[in-house]
């Protein structure tokens, strides 16, 4: 791509990563050095959780394959210090696949278990022309919430490593894996980074080192921006005939509010953001009402979600919400509030409709 009317495109400018060589190790180390798997899954966020668990239940049915797969049939690999350690969400999810993936569990159940808060009954959605105005708008099909479940995802991911380790999973947390490890051709595992190194790459006095772990199947369930999903699809091609992928960034604020919210909120386009063609910033912004599993405080979850697309590079998502909090309307939620956490994350944008979430598969 070329630079047009003195613009910069970052499409001339790739970073100076090269995904298969750095990400991607060309065989394993010696039978004696390696940590060996049956299933290894990368990443104990819901995705990858969902897989332990639901793995694990076809494999109680199924003695002679759970054998197979050795002493640690199924292995989860999981870089924060818990599941769900980081993860970030909105977040309004559809209950079907957790109904069908926990058939026994009701959804009071899921709510006993602190990281469901009750069903949308109520819902609204806006337009934002100004600073100060609101226009309701019917919800588009695509956002209709009515009927799903307000959750925790980082709560959802602790309970589904809790099933999955009474199922017999290997939860290995505080650790990352590297590098894919492909052998002839086919991936065999993957190598976790070294622990215990300090800021300048120094080994310090818990310096371990980094293992291969050697698996039968190897599952990549890294969340949206996996550097060794990058990596493989570069390897095995992938992309080819696919859509790209396209991403969004989501800022988020957890705060305790004096009294309860009773519906879920979103605004689609309009302020803060500015559409032309010289701006281009493309989002919207959640609002739903959560409850403290332990306190019982209400607390609201509140983001901002815009299109990595924007034309202007000094877009910042996280001023966009707070800009977005002065508007009355948002403004008399969080009055006498508290601002309790905060984070940001990259979600991927489906390019057709993302079935339970606000950003309609942006
Ligand atoms: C701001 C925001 C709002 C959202 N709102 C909603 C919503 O309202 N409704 C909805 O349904 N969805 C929503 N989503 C999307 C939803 O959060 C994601 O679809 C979901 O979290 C994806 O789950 P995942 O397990 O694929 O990935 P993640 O939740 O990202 O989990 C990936 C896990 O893998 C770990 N990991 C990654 N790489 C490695 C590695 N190399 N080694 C070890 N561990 C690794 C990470 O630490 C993380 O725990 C939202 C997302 C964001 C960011």
């Amino acid at each position: 791509m070329s630079a047009r009317n003195g613009a910069v495109a970052p499409a001339a400018y790739p970073p100076a990563v090269d995904p298969q060589r750095e990400f991607i190790k060309r065989g394993l180390d010696p039978e004696d050095e390696v940590i060996e798997v049956g299933v290894a899954i990368v990443g104990g966020g819901t995705a990858g959780l969902a897989c332990a668990n639901r793995l694990l239940q076809l494999l109680a049915e199924d003695p002679e394959t759970m054998e197979r797969l050795g002493e640690v049939p199924v292995a989860v690999i999981e870089k924060a210090k818990t599941c769900g350690g980081h993860s970030l969400s909105g977040a309004v999810m559809r209950p079907g696949p957790l109904q069908e993936l926990f058939p026994d569990m009701t959804r009071e159940q899921w709510r006993e278990e602190g990281f469901a808060f009750g069903e949308v009954r109520k819902e609204a959605i806006y337009v934002l022309p100004s600073a100060r105005t609101k226009v309701r708008i019917p919800p588009p099909p695509p956002q209709r919430n009515h009927g799903n479940e307000i959750v925790s995802v980082a709560a959802l991911a602790r309970f589904q490593q809790r099933q999955a380790e009474e199922g017999g999973a290997y939860i290995l947390t505080e650790t990352a894996a590297t590098q894919l490890i492909v052998q002839d051709g086919r991936v065999v595992g993957v190598r976790s980074g070294d622990k215990g190194r300090g800021k300048d790459g120094e080994p310090l006095s818990n310096f371990e080192p980094g293992t291969d772990i050697k698996a039968q199947v190897t599952v990549l369930a890294e969340g949206c921006w996996g550097h060794m999903t990058g990596a493989a699809i570069r390897e095995f091609n992938l992309a080819e005939d696919r859509e790209p992928q396209v991403w969004e960034l989501g800022v988020k604020e957890l705060w305790k509010v004096p009294k309860p919210l009773d519906r879920v909120i979103h605004t689609i386009a309009g302020w803060p953001l500015k559409l032309s063609a010289r701006y281009h910033q493309i989002g919207g912004s959640w609002i739903y009402p959560m409850k403290d599993a332990r306190s019982g405080d209400d607390l609201v979850s509140i983001g901002f979600v815009i299109d990595l697309d924007y034309a202007d590079a000094t877009t910042s998502a996280h001023d966009l919400l707070q800009e977005f909090k002065t508007h009355p309307m948002v403004r008399k939620i969080l009055d006498g509030g508290q601002r309790v956490g905060g984070g940001a994350r990259s979600p991927r944008a489906a390019t057709g409709r993302c079935p339970s979430c606000r950003c309609q598969g942006r």
